[in-house]
């Protein structure tokens, strides 16, 4: 049966990113052969290499052929050359404003033990022992991006930021915790601290008032603070999580911390529908890039989210992860996950391992 044709956008970027995205489209191609879906990749500059040929971080070609397909696979961006650069010239600049132009309000970060790694987190193995949590964070809203200001108080100077959720915002991003909680073990954490702040008992009544739409999602709400507590004591009983702008930023970094490798953790942005774009945690690494030391799996991992996410193609999702943690199990380590750095394979080494894991 032949499936209708997806458009993926491809942008490699800087430093690593074109070597990670290299093994991660070799994966893209292996799926079309096993699972018989069909994808058309149109490559796109974007960052440092579009700085220095097009003479702007985002060209508007580049925001053109994201906007036309159904999902972004982003490599990373971002080096030394370019970090004394003007502002609007800055590789980082384009990453705000591509966030901002696709309309992408939320960030999930999936935080995974691999069985084998876990005597690499700081955690003790026990604990971590069948970890694999998603953390939905609002992108878009909050007290990042609310009025700031400083003014004259009665004992001198005061630095005022204010936090502000509308409730669309609010709903349309724990509807999409609810909706990925349904395609995972249909367990979603609502974080909040609805004891002592107004956004977030909005937060709450929105969460409450939408789970009825999901019967089959268990909702719990949990405060922040106990959250950030719970994560590192039992972090296996969670499956999703879902919350608004800083409590997402700091939670999302401490759950990252459990799994142990910056080269392991994938992550998607998330806009209106199925519109994702997605790429690895890490940056352009520009200590390493070229050099065949960049570990490939998170970016292979962004591909596994984009075809669960985005397509629903759980199958090919759930093969390209079985792949990975076969190749792992049976030992094999890039350079920044290996314990002996002598018996350390290259980039596109662990891509190959991969594909050859995969199966139907
Ligand atoms: P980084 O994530 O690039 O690197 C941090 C450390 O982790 C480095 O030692 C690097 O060698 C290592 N590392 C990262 N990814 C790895 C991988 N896949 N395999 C093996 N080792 C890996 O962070 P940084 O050094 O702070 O930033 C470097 C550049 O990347 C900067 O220009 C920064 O602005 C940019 N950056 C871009 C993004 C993005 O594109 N989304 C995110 C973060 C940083």
């Amino acid at each position: 049966m032949m499936s209708e044709v997806k458009k993926i956008a491809v942008i490699s970027g800087d430093g690593i990113g074109p070597e990670v995205v290299a093994e991660a489209l070799k994966v893209l191609k292996r799926t079309e052969e096993l699972f018989g879906y069909s994808f058309e990749t149109e490559h796109a500059l974007f960052g440092g290499i579009a700085i220095d040929q097009k003479g702007t971080p985002l060209p508007q070609e580049t925001l053109d052929i994201c906007k036309n397909a159904d999902a972004v696979l982003l490599g990373a961006v971002g080096g030394p050359q370019w970090d004394n650069n003007p502002k609007e010239l800055r590789p980082e600049t384009g990453l705000l404003a591509i966030r901002k132009e696709l309309g992408l309000f939320s960030n999930l970060r999936p935080a995974v033990v691999f069985d084998c790694l876990k005597d690499a987190s700081t955690l003790k193995p026990e604990v971590l022992e069948g970890t694999d949590l998603m953390v939905v964070r609002e992108l878009t809203g909050g007290i990042y991006f609310g009025e700031k200001f400083r003014r004259q108080g009665d004992q001198g100077e005061e630095a005022v930021d204010t936090c502000v959720y509308n409730v669309t915002e609010v709903e349309r991003i724990i509807r999409q915790g609810f909706e990925i909680a349904q395609k995972r073990r249909k367990k979603l954490a609502s974080v909040d601290k609805a004891n002592v702040l107004e956004t977030s008992r909005l937060w709450r009544e929105v969460a409450n008032r939408l789970a009825p739409e999901y019967p089959d999602v268990e909702l719990e709400h949990i405060l922040v603070d106990n959250c950030a507590m719970q994560l590192l004591r039992r972090p296996s009983s969670f499956d999703v999580i879902v919350t608004e702008n800083m409590f997402g930023d700091i939670l999302s970094d401490e759950a990252a911390m459990l799994t142990g490798s910056i080269g392991m953790l994938s992550s998607a942005s998330m806009g209106e529908g199925s519109y994702g774009l997605y790429e690895p945690v890490h940056g352009s690494a520009p200590d390493i890039a070229g050099q065949e030391l960049a570990n490939p799996i998170a970016t292979i991992l962004s591909l596994a989210l984009m075809f669960r996410i985005t397509f629903g193609y759980e199958d090919a999702a759930s093969a390209i992860e079985e792949a990975v943690a076969e190749v792992l199990n049976a030992g094999h380590r890039t350079s920044d996950i290996a314990v002996d750095k002598s018996k350390a394979i290259g980039t596109s080494q662990m891509g190959d391992l991969i594909l050859a894991a995969m199966k139907k």
